[in-house]
């Protein structure tokens, strides 16, 4: 018989997109040299944007949505990996040109897995997920411009998002004083939670202002680019760094170069997708070291593979705080 187990497909007919849960077997996954039994994937932005398809993210039909999943090696043709060995994986074209992690058995190239540590549970891995991998890089950008907790606060922007939540939490633990910019007031005692020493609204950040203005923040971690960002740079003390790594307000920057070449200010790129391994590998070293695992499991909801579906749009919207773990087994 058939070792047939579930997966979420969409397909599109005639530009018209579909989704469901369905049955299917290994013979119907993609090639890899590396099969996991998937215990857990998540909730991101892109796979809200790829379940609702109001973005391209999907590049071929059929495809199985979830942009990053944690498991268990089921079989393995790469002696580096063996059965039961504990894994992750973020990206590397998961639910774009690769079947994603929205189904209980993945098989993928062992190039772009990674052994969780020891102290991160497959649960656990996915309460970070790929936000919080990203907010992690985002830090190690902060670091690599030497940015330090005594120069200053740190802003956070899109703060009640996954990779804000998560940002908050580590800069937090790592001694930074960090202000939280959201467009929900009423997650102030949220954020405050996790680690935010204040907050302030994001409309502050969203419309066009001066090209230069007052000195505010040491540093900032910014999701949501557009005016925000540009409005960002334009407040960062001299010699101060923003990691850039989103665009939920937009993904244009009509910016001016005076924060670069007056104040001396970095602008840091964050790609988590195509990540070489040894950055990802340092990024969940530190998060095995920096995060309070206890603190962000409080700002986890659980879903399942037949509900996960219903989250695609609330996370376009701006509707989901925190972070959203699928239990595949379940
Ligand atoms: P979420 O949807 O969880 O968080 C985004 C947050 O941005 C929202 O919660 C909201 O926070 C804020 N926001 C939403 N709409 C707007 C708007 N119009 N203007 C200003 N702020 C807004 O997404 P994630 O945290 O998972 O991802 C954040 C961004 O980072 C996305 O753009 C995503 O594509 C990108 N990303 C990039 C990665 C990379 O490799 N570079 C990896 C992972 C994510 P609040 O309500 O607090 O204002």
């Amino acid at each position: 018989m058939t070792d047939l187990f579930r997966a979420l497909k969409i397909e599109k007919e005639n530009d018209k997109q579909t989704v469901n849960l369905v049955e299917i077997s290994e013979n119907d996954l993609m090639e890899g040299n590396v099969v996991v039994d998937v215990t857990h994937s998540t909730l991101n932005y892109k796979d809200g944007l790829a379940m609702t398809g109001s973005s391209p993210i999907v590049r071929s039909f059929p495809m199985i949505p979830g942009i990053d999943f944690s498991g268990n090696v089921r079989s393995s043709e790469d002696p580096k990996f063996s059965k039961g060995d504990r894994v992750v994986l973020n990206g590397f074209g998961l639910s774009e040109s690769h079947y994603g992690g929205y189904s209980e058995r993945a098989r993928v190239n062992s190039e772009h897995l990674i052994k969780l540590p020891e102290n991160i549970s497959n649960k656990q891995a996915m309460e970070i997920g790929t936000a919080g991998y990203t907010a992690m890089l985002c830090v190690l950008g902060l670091e690599s411009c030497n940015v330090k907790p005594a120069d200053g606060d740190i802003l956070v922007t899109g703060a009640s998002g996954g990779v804000g939540s998560v940002a908050i939490s580590l800069l937090s633990a790592l001694g930074y004083s960090v202000l939280a910019s959201t467009g929900r007031l009423s997650e102030t005692d949220y954020l405050k939670e996790l680690g935010a020493n204040s907050v302030i609204d994001r409309a502050e950040l969203s419309e066009a202002s001066r090209p230069l203005g007052k000195e505010r923040w040491a540093g900032a971690i910014d999701s949501v680019g557009s005016q925000t960002l540009v409005n960002v740079l334009a407040q960062t003390k001299y010699g101060g760094a923003v990691s850039a790594c989103g665009l939920a307000q937009g993904m244009d920057l009509p910016a001016t170069v005076l924060p670069f070449i007056l104040r001396g200010v970095s602008l840091v790129g964050i790609d988590s997708v195509m990540a070489p391994i040894a950055k990802r590998e340092r990024a969940w070293e530190r998060l095995s070291k920096d995060l309070d695992m206890e603190k962000l499991s409080k700002m986890v909801v659980e879903t399942t593979l037949d509900e996960i579906i219903n989250f695609g749009q609330s996370i376009i919207d701006g509707q989901v705080r925190g972070r959203v773990v699928v239990n595949i087994a379940k």
